[in-house]
């Protein structure tokens, strides 16, 4: 017996997934997957993508798979995200369930002890506000707002590649990385499923508002815009992706 991570009650805990799994299976099929993990100098690896943790009860694993069944769609379901010129990409999302779906990735981040999510240091206030949220469903808790404090931005990455596809494209993962913008806020960013989802957060410690919050960030709204970018453009990927391609090629016999 141990304590579920999510309700903090004694249990048998389950093998739980940190990323999706039925995202893990989407990209496995057929090929291998590349990831591209936060080292001081990352590289690009092949992988099982098998990320797992004993974190949460039977019935935990319940409530957070109603975030993941509708997230896990909105990414391959063409009638919730439509192209809209060359660069653009409009998602039709019900804004309280795909936010808190996103939320529970960054938090099952937060959480593991997996060393490809080592980066993710959310600290202990950040991290009982969202087990909060996740828990009882709701945006708010003790009247802090979490999309305040969380803006979450999402890009489509393009392939620019003439011998990749827009497949090959889905396999690539980046776990989470740490970056700044322009305006120094900080982000947390990773890929799979050929986005990019990052994660505008203002501090370690203290529940700030986040001030600067990006110019495409998920809304309370039907119709949300995001940026589709070429893949050339995603710094780390433009670095690693000779590396990547070096790995994905099929090996000789
Ligand atoms: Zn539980």
């Amino acid at each position: 017996m141990d304590k579920c991570k999510l309700c903090l009650k004694e249990s048998v805990l389950q093998e739980s997934h940190i990323l999706p799994n039925s995202i893990a299976k989407r990209i496995k099929n057929n090929g291998q997957t590349i990831v591209i993990t936060n080292n001081r100098h990352p590289k690009a690896e092949n992988s099982n993508f098998n990320y797992v943790e004993p974190m949460f009860c039977w019935d935990c694993e319940q409530i957070l798979c109603k975030y993941e069944k509708y997230g896990t769609n909105v990414t391959i379901n063409k009638n919730l995200i439509k192209r809209k010129g060359d660069d653009l990409v409009v998602f039709k999302v019900d804004f309280k369930k795909y936010y808190l779906y996103l939320i529970s990735i960054l938090w099952r981040a937060g959480l593991t002890n997996h060393r490809e999510f080592s980066t993710v240091r959310l600290g202990l206030p950040f991290l009982e506000l969202m087990r909060n949220c996740l828990l009882e469903n709701k945006l708010t808790w003790q009247k802090i707002h979490l999309e305040d404090l969380i803006s979450i931005s999402i890009i489509k990455i393009k392939n620019e590649y003439p011998h990749l596809t827009d497949e090959s494209i889905r396999k690539i993962i980046i776990t989470p990385r740490l970056d700044e913008d322009n305006s120094q806020t900080r982000y947390y960013y990773m890929m799979y499923d050929g986005f990019v989802f990052a994660y505008y957060y203002t501090g370690h410690s203290s529940l700030i508002q986040n001030r600067t919050k990006p110019k495409f960030r998920l809304r309370r709204s039907t119709r949300n815009k995001f940026p589709a970018k070429g893949i050339k453009s995603i710094p780390i990927i433009n670095n690693k992706l000779y590396d990547a391609q070096l790995a994905a090629q099929p090996k000789k016999t």
